[in-house]
């Protein structure tokens, strides 16, 4: 069986859901996930916001508009009248949840059940329009099935094991719709896999199922060399390995969640990503193969905050970084690059959460200089393909930007460096004009 995740713009309006089941309703078995329709959770997000400040007014202004653009939806994408009617109390339901929350008592818990609503209402919209058209179709519930452990790392094991009851409890079809992103945490309380991640959902439930093949469809053809939305003449690839396509999604491709490879790695299940709108295009597939064929692609990840702890007395002494990395581990907050000298060590974090207390506690061990608002730019290949010269390519290429830090070497498929996040749009396009299009 195979597991197609289909995101927001590509069940985004009427038009788009009938071409997904167009495009799906082909008489074999599969698991479908969808996302929230397009702009619906930036809307639920907005909305959590006011209603988190107390502004009352404004979010009922944000959800009377987000409502009436479903009501729309509604009255289009239905011919038979019960089915409006259902449909339409598919709204009711979840818009009376969001409004309950405006003026009572409004917590984290109260806005994950917020942000939920969004694939909760795709997916059951979708799944009348499918049996409107007469297709055997099951809506399976993902809060029945997917969890996140204490960590907020999903439990690949109780997934597993949930999916085969929820797999025996619902009526067998031939198209199975569920929820991407939403899941539940240990508390058993309404929870999500971060933006972007249905995505993730799709690899989840592809690894439980051992699905034959993982299909991400979006609204470009594939995975592109660089990012389009910053950059001119980007490429589409058409292979990537797993530890390829992990390494740039994890560095801010923003076509894959950045956890998504890793289950579908785990089982070997190929990944290929397609686009919506031109299924004809065979996009990108992503394997245990290599393709061999040197530097491939960049990516970039914004919101870095880079720390240096100078030290002449300590540094090279043994157990300092340790000592330093004992700080890191007692916030949770993980080190993405690193790089030292004789005098000092400089790191960077993606979450500034608890900055302050670390930095409290960095002081001890020396002087520190601190700069936010910088972006890892990732360069992504089988680097040792590339043989001699690939630094020099590399540097060549950036010879105008001011690098603050490199990181090479870590793995034979990335280098990475840190520059201040408004050089990024320029860093990335020199890459594309010096380094990605004049490969031979
Ligand atoms: P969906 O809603 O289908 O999940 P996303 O917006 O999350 O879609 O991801 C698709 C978008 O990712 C593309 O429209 C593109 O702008 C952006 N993107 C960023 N980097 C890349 C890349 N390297 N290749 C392709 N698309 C990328
Ligand atoms: N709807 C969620 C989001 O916008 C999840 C997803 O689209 O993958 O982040
Ligand atoms: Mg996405």
């Amino acid at each position: 069986m195979k597991v197609l995740k289909f995101g927001g713009t590509s069940v985004g309006s009427v038009e788009n859901m009938n071409a997904v089941m167009q495009q799906i309703a082909d008489g074999h078995e599969k698991i479908v996930v969808l996302s929230a329709m397009a702009g619906t959770t930036n809307s639920l997000v907005e909305i959590c916001n006011y209603i988190g400040v107390k502004n009352k007014a404004t979010a009922l202004l944000h959800i009377g508009r987000l409502e009436q653009k479903y009501k729309t939806v509604v009255s289009e994408l239905y011919k038979q009248e019960d089915n409006k009617k259902a449909a339409a109390l598919v709204l009711e339901n979840s818009f009376d949840v969001i409004k309950s929350y405006v003026s009572g008592h409004f917590n984290k818990d109260a806005e994950n059940t917020i942000l939920a609503q969004g694939e909760l209402i795709s997916t059951k919209l979708f799944t009348l329009l499918m049996k409107e058209h007469g297709h055997n179709t099951t809506l399976l519930p993902a809060l029945d099935f997917m969890r996140i452990d204490r960590d907020k790392v999903a439990d690949q094991y109780a997934i597993k094991k949930n999916i085969k009851v929820v797999f025996d409890k619902y009526p067998k079809s031939t198209y199975y719709i569920t929820q991407g992103f939403i899941c539940k945490n240990q508390a058993g309380e309404i929870d999500n896999l971060q933006r972007g991640g249905s995505d993730y959902t799709a690899s989840l439930i592809g690894a439980a199922i051992r699905a034959e093949e993982i299909q991400i469809w979006t609204d470009i053809d594939g995975f592109h060399n660089n990012d389009p939305r910053f950059v001119d003449n980007t490429q589409k690839i058409d292979y990537l390995s797993f530890n390829e396509a992990a390494e740039l999604a994890y560095f801010g491709a923003k076509i894959l969640h950045p956890q998504t490879v890793m289950p579908a790695k785990s089982q070997n299940i190929p990944v290929r990503l397609k686009n919506t709108m031109n299924p004809s295009d065979p996009g990108t597939l992503i394997t245990s193969e290599s393709d061999g064929k040197g530097i491939k692609a960049v990516a970039a990840k914004d919101g870095i905050t880079a720390i240096k702890i100078r030290s002449g007395r300590m540094l090279m002494a043994y157990g300092f970084l340790k000592n330093v990395f004992e700080v890191f581990e007692e916030y949770t907050t993980p080190i993405d690059m690193i790089s030292t000298s004789e005098v000092a060590v400089s790191l960077t974090i993606d979450n500034n959460d608890n900055l302050e207390k670390i930095m409290e506690e960095l002081k001890l061990f020396g002087s520190l200089e601190v700069d936010k608002d910088q972006s890892i730019i990732c360069i992504v290949g089988d680097i040792i393909k590339e043989e001699k010269g690939f630094a020099s390519k590399v540097f060549n290429a950036l010879d105008d930007i001011p690098i603050r830090m490199i990181s090479y070497g870590g793995s034979r498929y990335n280098i990475s460096v840190l520059v201040p996040t408004v050089h990024k749009q320029k860093t990335l396009q020199a890459l594309s004009n010096n380094l990605l299009n004049n490969q031979e």
